[in-house]
């Protein structure tokens, strides 16, 4: 059993998968082809959008927005504590200082009450600007957007939501990545959807933002490619992947998100009795980049994963270690904020194999494991 099945996926996709990139091999435009901005339109539509900006990784997209906004040292950047370490890595490249907040124990997601309450503390301490949150969709679930987009407006912050696992999530009818000021997502092949290498995206309606964007993702270039106006990066998505993603993004419209989000429904039907399963918020959609259960303590989860490793059934831990906590941001001299709910997760959390591919059968028998060792 696969954590992640891409390999049955590229079976049911292959007949258009290979004539896609044998498209690309005879076209020969390698880099910035026609289905770089055919699959950009595609997406920006589909995510409700004006601009859509693929570039060579989430990570990338994450900085390049901030490159954009400016951010610098002395700008305090809101994340949450318990994310991908990119989130945060991303705000002490450019020079400025991650702030991590604790998430919601039922979402994974940043807790809003909490997010205000540290806002309030760094602008009473002076020590660093408040300027943006980056919000991340975790496991699939866009953020508290409703909440946090009150909370920016108050407090004249921008908003940058990290939907690098959330591609495909929705509040009401609003699609992730169209949140805030501007949205990331990634391509990264376990991610929601995926390319085969690595790939991402900026979404905005910010047309100024867009614009600088364009620039910095071919450095800085200005009107030609041999006017460099700005100081930029070199961070394009290829065109192999382009229309890779191209008919990845066929299946994940017609049938996968449908097929993950039954797979949810069947785990959460049969062990929300026995285990805490993911919470989904009323008019939330989730696209399960992960399904994520917690036990009760660290001894629980670590016996039960040794269990299901016992029967084949690969998990992971997503995540270990909350962010805080990690040697990359020792020197980050930070308010005291409260993240024990991270720190409690980080011992409790497991996550299950999901995918749109997961058969009803494969389902049965993990829960069978789950249940027996309950
Ligand atoms: C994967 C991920 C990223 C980084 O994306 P890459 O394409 O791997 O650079 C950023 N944030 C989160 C929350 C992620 O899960």
């Amino acid at each position: 059993m696969e954590f992640r099945d891409l390999k049955t996926q590229y079976q049911v996709l292959k007949p258009q998968i290979d004539k896609a990139i044998q498209t690309v091999l005879n076209e020969g435009q390698f880099i910035m082809g026609r289905q770089v901005q055919e699959l950009e339109q595609t997406l920006a539509d589909y995510v409700g959008v004006k601009h859509c900006i693929t570039c060579a990784n989430g990570t990338d997209a994450l900085y390049m927005v901030l490159m954009a906004w400016d951010i610098k040292a002395g700008d305090a950047v809101f994340v949450p504590d318990f994310t991908f370490f990119a989130t945060a890595e991303v705000v002490s490249l450019i020079g400025a200082t991650p702030l991590f907040i604790d998430v919601d124990p039922d979402t994974f997601n940043m807790d809003p009450v909490k997010l205000e309450g540290a806002i309030k503390e760094v602008l009473k301490e002076g020590r660093y600007k408040p300027r943006a949150i980056i919000p991340v969709d975790l496991f699939g679930l866009p953020a508290n957007y409703p909440e946090i987009e009150t909370i920016a407006e108050k407090y004249k912050l921008l908003i940058l939501e990290d939907g690098a696992q959330g591609f495909g999530g929705q509040i009401g009818n609003r699609r992730a990545c169209s949140f805030g000021h501007a949205a990331t997502t990634s391509f990264f092949p376990a991610k929601p959807l995926g390319c085969y290498g690595d790939g991402g995206a900026v979404f905005t309606d910010d047309d100024e933002l867009a614009n600088k964007i364009r620039s910095i993702r071919v450095h800085g270039k200005g009107s030609s490619r041999y006017d460099n106006v700005r100081i930029g990066l070199n961070s394009r998505l290829d065109t192999l992947q382009a229309a890779i993603l191209q008919v990845k993004f066929q299946a994940f419209v017609e049938y996968e998100l449908d097929n993950v989000n039954k797979v949810a429904r069947s785990y959460t039907e049969k062990l929300k009795n026995k285990v805490k399963t993911p919470v989904i918020p009323d008019g939330y959609y989730s696209s399960w980049a992960q399904y994520t259960i917690q036990l009760e303590n660290k001894e629980q989860r670590d016996a039960l994963q040794e269990k299901l490793r016992e029967q084949g059934i690969p998990t992971m831990i997503y995540y270990p270690k909350p962010m805080h906590r990690q040697q990359a941001f020792s020197n980050i001299i930070c308010q005291k904020s409260d993240c024990s709910t991270t720190e409690s997760l980080c011992e409790r959390v497991l996550s299950l194999p999901i995918h749109p591919y997961l058969d009803e059968d494969d389902v049965e028998r993990i829960c069978r494991v789950i249940l027996d060792n309950r």
